[in-house]
């Protein structure tokens, strides 16, 4: 461990001494999506014998969908918030347009807690009504208007900061969720920055605006690296993947406990409505409804809702390409991903809530308990995204013959891993007996929920 602690702290300190090498990386990063945003939206949608190595849109659709967002969901449970601090070109955008810009304050509003959330939610439901992850169109209103937000933010608010990555961004309460599970991060010793020995190094611009000093997890950290070796108190470091979970609450005047917000959209939202938003095109209950509906409307001669004459931008509307989306598919799907947040997300609400009572304990116990779901939370992203993945490569004739056990495996590991931290958090706040054991039952039935709906979409319905 001290060796590779010693790497890591050079590891850390070379991020900080090659700030610009940094930069132009982040620019390279820019052209590439800008170039995989912009060109494949203003070219002719694909023929249907197109494949990905020899047609540009369905390889942006590769890059974009199929490799650029599961991966980066991996590397921020391997490595923190790297991608945020070195690679996302939204954050960079964002922070170099606000050293041009007006440079006022954060206002009140903009700082309330529930924007990563409410973010969340927003984007992902209307990216299932626009099929983002189908439609180079689509990916570009989502992504594009996304970095415009970015930058009109940077643009009016903060000089050289990263406002819009703070406190607006749509994934950033996801990748502070999954963060949590980094087995490294910048440590600050707050004993030592008090007593600021040398090196003087210059104060480090922290994008993110984080009180470095008191920093003790990488929930918000952008692992960017500027404040590395500053005052010989900040040091790159390993640590056991589950120390962030295990430790919120415990040491008092920590910074980065959870907070409402936290569990609110790791439930509701990584869980919950993540799991609908994958599951409604494979779903045979979203189509006996739909069928259901819909006879009951023709038998009603009431066909305005059965049109599919919505534009583009508001409901799936590809008439080339014989995919549009009816007025009731519009519902349906709004409805679809409703229920699977809040019956999913109220199941484990309550299971929690149960779990809580059946300790003898009240507060933050529940947060705490929350965060253990979150490695079944970065799972079910996953196996989501790369299902993506999957699909897109199978269309190009390969078997991954392989998928299937890799699925099971990930997903033990996750339910495995959750009920591990959970156990630890019950036995952390002192449970004993059949009070931990009544607990750990209804741990165990929350992991069985959400592993049930995975089952579901991966074999029960295929
Ligand atoms: S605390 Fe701020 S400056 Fe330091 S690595 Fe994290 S984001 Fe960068």
């Amino acid at each position: 461990m001290p060796q590779l602690n010693t790497l890591l702290a050079a590891l850390g300190d070379g991020l900080r001494r090659h700030a610009g090498l940094i930069r132009g990386l982040q620019w390279l990063v820019v052209a590439f999506y800008a170039l995989l945003l912009v060109v494949p939206a203003l070219l002719p949608l694909p023929a249907s014998q197109a494949r990905i190595l020899d047609n540009l849109t369905l390889l942006a659709q590769f890059i974009f969908w199929g490799l650029w967002w599961p991966f980066v969901l991996l590397s921020i449970v391997l490595f923190g918030r790297l991608w945020c601090g070195l690679l996302c070109p939204e954050g960079a955008l964002s922070e170099w347009i606000s050293w041009r810009g007006l440079g006022r304050g954060a206002p009140r509003w903009l700082r309330w807690g529930g924007w990563p959330t409410l973010g969340f939610i927003l984007t992902t439901v209307y990216g299932q009504l626009i099929s983002v992850y189908d439609y180079a169109q689509a990916a570009l209103l989502i992504l594009g208007g996304s970095t415009l937000a970015a930058m009109l933010v940077g643009f009016l608010y903060g000089r050289g900061k990263r406002i819009w990555c703070r406190y607006l961004c749509p994934v950033s309460g996801v990748f502070a969720l999954l963060a949590h599970l980094a087995p490294v991060h910048f440590k600050v010793d707050e004993q030592r920055w008090r007593e600021n020995p040398p090196p003087r190094l210059p104060p480090p611009n922290c994008a993110p605006l984080l009180d470095i000093r008191r920093m003790q997890g990488a929930r918000d950290c952008h692992a960017c690296g500027r404040c590395s070796g500053q005052r010989d108190a900040v040091r790159l470091s390993a640590r056991s993947p589950n120390a962030e979970i295990l430790l919120v609450g415990s040491p008092p005047g920590n910074n980065w406990g959870a907070s409402r917000w936290d569990a609110c959209l790791l439930l509701f939202g990584v869980i919950g409505l993540a799991m609908g938003a994958f599951q409604w095109t494979v779903s045979p209950w979203f189509v006996d409804l739909k069928q259901a509906l819909a006879t009951w409307l023709v038998e009603h001669d009431s066909y305005s809702l059965l049109q599919a004459d919505a534009p583009w931008w508001l409901l799936t509307h590809y008439p080339q390409a014989n995919d549009s989306f009816s007025w009731l598919d519009g519902l349906l799907i709004l409805g679809y991903l409703s229920a699977s947040s809040l019956l999913l997300g109220g199941g484990l609400w309550l299971l929690l809530r149960l779990a809580v009572r059946a300790m003898g304990r009240s507060g933050g116990v529940f947060q705490q308990l929350s965060l253990t779901l979150i490695p079944l939370g970065a799972c079910g992203l996953f196996l989501g995204l790369s299902a993506t993945t999957v699909k897109l490569l199978r269309y190009e004739g390969l078997a991954l013959a392989w998928a299937q056990p890799a699925r099971a495996a990930l997903l033990a590991g996750a339910i495995a891993w959750s009920l591990g931290l959970g156990w630890q958090v019950i036995s952390r706040h002192g449970a004993n007996g059949l009070r931990r054991l009544a607990a750990f039952a209804c741990l165990l039935l929350a992991s069985g929920l959400v592993g049930y709906g995975w089952w579901l979409q991966f074999w029960g319905w295929s």
